[in-house]
């Protein structure tokens, strides 16, 4: 994944966004964002291996599908929050995975 190219492209996305629901404290917004789609990967996952109350099971293959829309829904807006904070967010995972290596050893 290259993460410059992702975050040029959000960012893009969201000057169009902001061009038609303009807000003061977008990285807000988007932490909220992450939250409730964070939620919709919990409720996936919960039908998946609970079920559901409606009784509408997902196939395997939709379940992926959705799962994997769901997961972008969360990613997306924390790529946003570390682009309007300059964060070189590629390099931060990077750096946290080595913190957990050394944790682990
Ligand atoms: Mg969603």
């Amino acid at each position: 994944m290259n993460f410059e190219k992702l975050s040029k492209r959000i960012n893009e996305l969201e000057n169009k966004v902001r061009q038609k629901l303009p807000h003061d404290h977008p990285q807000i917004i988007c932490a909220l964002k992450a939250v409730e789609e964070l939620g919709e990967v919990s409720d996936l996952l919960v039908r998946k291996w609970v079920g559901s109350r409606k009784g509408k099971e997902l196939g395997a293959e939709e379940f992926k599908q959705r799962l994997g829309e769901e997961l972008s829904d969360v990613i997306i807006p924390l790529i946003q929050i570390a682009t309007f904070y300059g964060i070189d967010l590629e390099t931060a995972i990077e750096e946290k995975i080595s913190v957990h290596f050394k944790n682990w050893d």
